[in-house]
């Protein structure tokens, strides 16, 4: 079986920089991608905070940016998932798709997906109506009414990028200030195309064969109940880890993040994390590439002590 000086699992931008630097550093290295590079940039429209592009950058391009980097660069490419990963300090066991691979360091960079409220009809209607993700499904909705479902920048982002599209925006959020940006919070308060719903905590989606035909609210005040008619509803109320593939030992807060310390080490020797995968106050492309460049400056000097 190979044994790699460093496995970086996750294509986003976390594990693209860790890749990058690491081989750059010259390590044996194995980069695992599951499906394209990019992660969540893939499926956003336009990154207009990272550094360089002061008009934005489509996510798409940006992904693709971020793949050509590493061309030239020499390490083992995996398209496929992993399924387990088992610590053994000095020697740690990975299962990528049916084949187990090992590596002395690991850098875990496979950032978050999209949380789910867990309502009535939210999965019957995944797909026909409930989506978590307006690049991918926003076209579906093209002059129809929509639901947008948080607080957050993501929430306001999607909205602003929906309300291109749509005929109107229900902005449902369960407080009436938001935690997104103070920048898109203005953007979205006085677009003519966005109605905001405060206080308001989502209950169940309800429709028919067809499809969705409308969000259940109910004011959290006064508790009273009202729905609202829309054909397609986005949830965007945060995002939980991509770390069911890691073995229990690894510290995590109480939301399952991993927890490092400033080298982006996890209390298992040689199992380093980046990016969104992290507990963190901020996530972002910009604190991921940081997190992955850390992250393998600290491999390379794990491996030096392992050698010495
Ligand atoms: P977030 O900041 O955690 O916001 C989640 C929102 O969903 C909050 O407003 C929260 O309400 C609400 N929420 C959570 N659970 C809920 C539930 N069960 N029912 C109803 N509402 C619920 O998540 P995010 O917006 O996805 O952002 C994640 C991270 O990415 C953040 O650090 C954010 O700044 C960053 N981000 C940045 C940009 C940018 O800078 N361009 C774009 C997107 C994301 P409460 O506020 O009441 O808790």
């Amino acid at each position: 079986m190979k044994v790699y000086d460093a496995v970086v699992i996750g294509g986003g931008p976390a594990g693209v920089t860790a890749a990058l630097y690491l081989a750059r550093a010259g390590v044996s290295l194995a980069w695992i991608e599951k499906l394209a590079p990019g992660g969540q940039v893939l499926s956003t429209e336009v990154i207009d905070n990272y550094p360089g592009f002061p008009k934005g950058i489509k996510g798409y391009e940006l992904a693709d940016l971020f793949e050509a980097h590493l061309d030239g660069y020499e390490m083992d490419r995996y398209h496929d998932e992993v399924f387990e990963v088992q610590a053994e300090p000095g020697e740690h066991r990975i299962k990528v798709g049916e084949e187990w691979i090992t590596a002395r360091s690991l850098a875990v960079c496979t950032g978050a997906r999209w949380r789910k409220l867990g309502i009535e009809g939210e999965e019957r209607f995944a797909g026909k109506g409930v989506s978590y993700c307006a690049l991918c499904d926003g076209n579906f909705f093209r002059g129809q009414d929509v639901a947008c479902i948080g607080g957050g920048n993501t929430a306001l982002e999607e909205s602003l990028y929906l309300a291109k599209m749509v005929n109107k925006i229900y902005l449902v959020h369960r407080r009436d200030c938001f935690r997104g940006d103070r920048v898109y919070q203005d953007k979205v308060m006085s677009h003519p195309k966005i109605e905001l719903v405060l206080h308001a905590v989502p209950q169940s989606f309800i429709g028919g064969d067809e499809g969705l035909t409308g969000l259940v609210v109910q004011d959290v005040r006064t508790g009273k109940v009202k729905t609202l008619p829309v054909a397609g509803a986005f949830i965007f109320i945060g995002q939980d880890p991509e770390a069911r593939f890691l073995p229990s030992i690894l510290n995590r807060d109480a939301s399952g993040f991993l927890l490092t310390d400033m080298s982006m080490q996890t209390n298992i020797p040689g199992i380093f994390a980046a990016g969104d995968i992290c507990s963190k106050a901020c996530r972002q492309v910009a604190t991921a590439v940081g997190d992955g460049a850390t992250a393998a400056h600290s491999i390379r000097l794990y491996l030096e002590k392992l050698n010495a």
